[in-house]
């Protein structure tokens, strides 16, 4: 592939086709299901695949081929099929839902795009509204090079921010069409800065539930039972040390697995080029910071250990309600990440058995495990793929390739991988500091957008039979 003209090709898809058809898309209010319980009558999930699928039925692509694909109960999908060499089947994915407005816009609102300084504001374009453009621009490029790909499929998602409710169901509906992809595209991630190309190696997986500590039949005089009757405040806290120690560690066998030597070697390599924005990028208050000051053991903490979160709490009246009362119980919400590879399933029944055996002083403690998902560690990637991905950064960008896991979770990530084990993935994305999707002011960095779709036409263009 012949870089500058790949860049001059996608740099005018950018400006004259997928910008204006983005900020189309910003207008559209199509929040995920979980969000609007009405979606199906509103349609606008229905509209947001109309624009998508009339752009895509537009573009000088020889061989496309454009469904919406559905399944009763479940958010439509959209399949577009480009045809290309069947030997190196490829796969990609985005998806086209949003989530909601959330409040605290400064300048246009979640439904109004507006271009600032480079960057696309409005609710989506960023979180995932440019995926399939930007896949769809790469194989524009190839094509106007004569360069041949595998064959690809583009699945379009309204449901991930729902938690990829439908996913599952519609892969195994279109099994004889995706076959056995040799390469996963997905272009739903962060990445740590805007100035080289991030590639996801791992996502975290997380284990939750609802803590209750349960002392008396009714809260009483705290003066009469203070020095008595055991706080329930007071056995959390030694439940939860048990859990994590005094340096905000979480302990225990079931919630660790061993850090593969190349994830800890790309740690290093992530922390050099990041250092301290790993910390800078948080909005701590004046004097407040890190947990450590090693960019590189910051990002293993991140990416490779578990980590507490309280994200709740009942019994607990708000400060102007307070008497003084010792209470009868406490319940809290947790939220514990895990590691890739550790197994979900099991951490939530070892942090039940942790918390609940022997109770102190008798009292009445239940642990309700919520959620459990498994985390994700990308397959190995061959020499030429990882070779392209640093080629085609450096092209670019002028910088290499990063690689670098992620702290949260994609919902689907791991039945992906799953699924198709022989499948090879490059995780990218364009959520990098500031750009804040779920929030306000979310924005799509229009710059790193248009170098992430050549990067992904680089690694098309590369790939090699398996
Ligand atoms: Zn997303």
């Amino acid at each position: 592939m012949k870089p500058a003209a790949a860049r001059e090709t996608i740099r005018r898809l950018w400006d004259d086709s997928i910008l204006p058809v983005l900020c189309d898309y910003v207008r559209i209010p199509c929040k995920s299901p979980a969000f609007d319980a009405e979606w199906e009558a509103r349609g606008e999930l229905e509209r947001a695949l109309e624009l998508a699928a009339g752009w895509c039925r537009a573009l000088p692509l020889p061989g496309i081929a454009v469904d919406i694909v559905r399944r009763p109960g479940f958010a439509p999908l959209m399949v577009v099929e480009v045809a290309g060499d069947e030997s190196r089947p490829v796969l990609c994915y985005g998806h086209l839902d949003k989530q909601p407005e959330m409040e605290g816009w400064s300048e246009s609102g979640p439904w109004q795009p507006s271009v600032r300084d480079g960057k696309l504001y409005g609710r989506g374009a960023a979180d995932d509204g440019y995926a399939l453009f930007s896949f769809l621009a790469a194989l524009v490029a190839l094509h106007e090079q004569g360069i041949s790909h595998g064959r690809v499929l583009i699945l379009i998602e309204m449901c991930e921010e729902s938690g990829s409710d439908g996913l599952a169901e519609y892969i195994g509906h279109l099994a004889p069409r995706i076959g056995a992809p040799q390469l996963v595209l997905v272009l739903d991630a962060g990445c740590g800065n805007y100035e080289q190309f991030w590639c996801t190696t791992s996502l975290r997986g997380l284990a939750g539930g609802n803590l209750t500590v349960r002392m008396l039949r009714a809260g009483v005089h705290s003066g009469d039972a203070g020095g008595i009757v055991p706080s329930t405040f007071h056995i959390t806290r030694r439940l939860l040390q048990r859990l994590e120690d005094d340096a905000g560690a979480v302990q225990g066998d079931a919630f660790h697995v061993p850090i593969p030597r190349q994830r800890a070697a790309e740690a290093a390599q992530a922390a050099a080029v990041l250092g301290g924005d790993v910390y800078a990028k948080f909005p701590f208050t004046a004097g407040a910071g890190p947990l450590g000051h090693d960019p590189a053991q910051l990002i293993l903490n991140r990416t490779w250990r578990p980590a507490l979160e309280v994200t709740g709490a009942e019994g607990l009246p708000p400060i102007a309600a307070a008497g003084n009362v010792l209470r009868p119980f406490t319940r809290c919400k947790l939220s514990l990440r895990l590691p890739p590879t550790c197994d979900s399933a099991a951490a939530a029944s070892a942090l039940k058995h942790l918390l609940e055996r022997e109770p102190p002083y008798g009292a009445g403690v239940a642990f309700e495990p919520e959620l459990a998902a498994d985390g994700w560690d990308a397959p190995r990637h061959p020499g030429w793929l990882r070779d392209s991905l640093e080629r085609n950064s450096r092209a670019f960008f002028g910088k290499p390739a990063v690689f670098m896991g992620e702290g949260g979770s994609i919902p689907f990530m791991a039945m992906l991988g799953a699924r198709f084990p022989e499948a090879k993935f490059v995780v990218g994305g364009v959520l990098g500091p500031h750009s804040n999707a779920h929030g306000p002011d979310e924005f799509l960095h229009l710059d790193m957008a248009a170098k992430v779709t050549a990067c992904i036409a680089g690694v098309l263009a590369d790939q090699e039979a398996a």
